[in-house]
């Protein structure tokens, strides 16, 4: 599936096209790194450029270019990672960095540094960093001509990381959205956060555990009908929460497909296309059904030290959280929201129980709760359900370029 036939992610401005990797040949192999052609995934033209790196070293191809970045925003860079055993592994550990020179040396150069740790995921992704985000190197200066592209790949322990890039963009725009999720349908769902997001016109996503619904702790039936028909998404975290890679594909289809038919007997639609993985497990056949079972977008639960806001990957079943928890307090829970604004992509927040006082593991503090909000208000980000998300995705609009 090439990119052009996905939904349109919210774009509102297509920006310049700075590097469309039309020709491998064109690429320089300055450290381990060898090219390829590769037909089958690209975004420009009929073709991308698949980077193959080395194991376990630092890998480096090199293109000369020339290109005025004087006056541009932000850099997005697509790209397409085949799914193979060791894509876990490189995920893991490795490091991507993209080169812009301004001399044929790299000497004088700014680098994005992408410490991959699950940011990425197999299949198309799409990167976004502004140029402030760099680090300089030399005397490095925007007000030059950027006249070499690098691309390196650094440390991957178990193999080779393989990356087709498709194209690189200058101030390439999506519409920023903010959607928060709440998972486990702890009572707080409802009386803590649809308790201070209703009242400010916020709506959130409470993905909901079936067969926990008005149990000790968890909310009631009753709360989530209010809950929804106030706008809130009822979203499905499976009927029972079981680690769906623990059990046949059979069994994992019917944890999701009888949450699904519970939702929908209650009349809780919009919700019901949109899953959660219980502990973000899923399997690669689990992956392939979803479509099959009206299931439109899952959400993960990693919980990244710094969460890579995107502008939305192309694969909606794979969707990165940032997550609050007492590794990620409120001032840098704050960060995650400064960067959706700044690189106008969307970012998805997961919230657990909410405590008065001495939060553990992924409890957080209501008042820190309240106070992201109203940092998310002066803000001006969009919150958005996942339904309202979705829907907005996959409506076509007008794009500027
Ligand atoms: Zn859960």
């Amino acid at each position: 599936m090439t990119r052009t036939v996905l939904p349109k992610n919210l774009l509102v401005n297509a920006g310049t096209l700075l590097e469309g990797f039309q020709n491998a040949s064109e690429w320089e192999n300055w450290d381990n790194m060898t090219f390829a052609n590769d037909t089958a995934h690209f975004r420009e033209g009929a073709q991308g450029v698949k980077f193959t790196g080395a194991v376990d070293s630092s890998s480096l191809g090199v293109k000369a270019v020339n290109l005025d970045l004087s006056s541009a925003t932000t850099i997005t860079a697509v790209l397409y990672i085949e799914n193979n055993t060791i894509v876990d592994d490189y995920l893991d550990y490795g490091t991507l960095r993209v080169y812009l020179s301004n001399d044929e040396d790299l000497t004088n150069n700014f680098v994005y540094w992408l410490n991959l740790d699950h940011r990425l995921s197999p299949g198309y992704n799409v990167i976004r960093f502004r140029k402030n985000e760099c680090s300089v190197s030399g005397s490095a200066n925007w007000k030059n001509p950027i006249i070499r592209l690098g691309i390196r790949f650094s440390s991957f322990a178990a193999g080779a990381a393989v990356m087709t890039f498709c194209g690189i963009y200058a101030d390439q725009e999506n519409i920023p959205k903010l959607v928060i999720t709440a998972d486990d349908g702890d009572a707080t769902a409802y009386s803590e956060i649809f308790a201070y997001l209703n009242p400010r016109g916020l709506k959130f996503t409470a993905f909901i555990i079936g067969e926990s619904v008005g149990g000790i702790g968890k909310v009631t039936l009753t709360q989530l009908q209010e809950m929804y028909n106030a706008g809130n998404d009822v979203g499905n975290h499976t009927w029972d929460h079981t680690d769906l890679s623990t059990v046949s594909l059979e069994e994992a289809i019917s944890k999701i497909t009888t949450m699904r038919g519970w939702q929908l007997d209650q009349g809780f639609v919009r919700g019901s296309e949109h899953l959660a993985y219980p502990y973000g497990v899923y399997t690669t056949e689990l992956l392939g059904a979803l479509p099959s079972l009206g299931i439109r977008t899952g959400r993960l639960a990693n919980a990244l030290s710094v969460p890579y806001t995107y502008p939305p990957v192309d694969n909606l079943y794979l969707l990165n959280v940032g997550n609050p928890s007492v590794d990620n307090d409120l001032a840098t829970v704050k960060t995650y929201v400064d960067k959706v604004a700044e690189r106008k992509g969307t970012l998805i927040l997961l919230f657990h129980k909410l405590v008065a006082s001495n939060p553990v593991d992924e409890q957080w503090l209501i008042s820190d709760f309240q106070e992201l909000v109203r940092y998310i208000l002066a803000k001006k980000v969009d919150v958005v359900t996942m339904s309202e998300w979705y829907r907005e995705l996959s409506t076509p609009r007008k794009i500027a370029r």
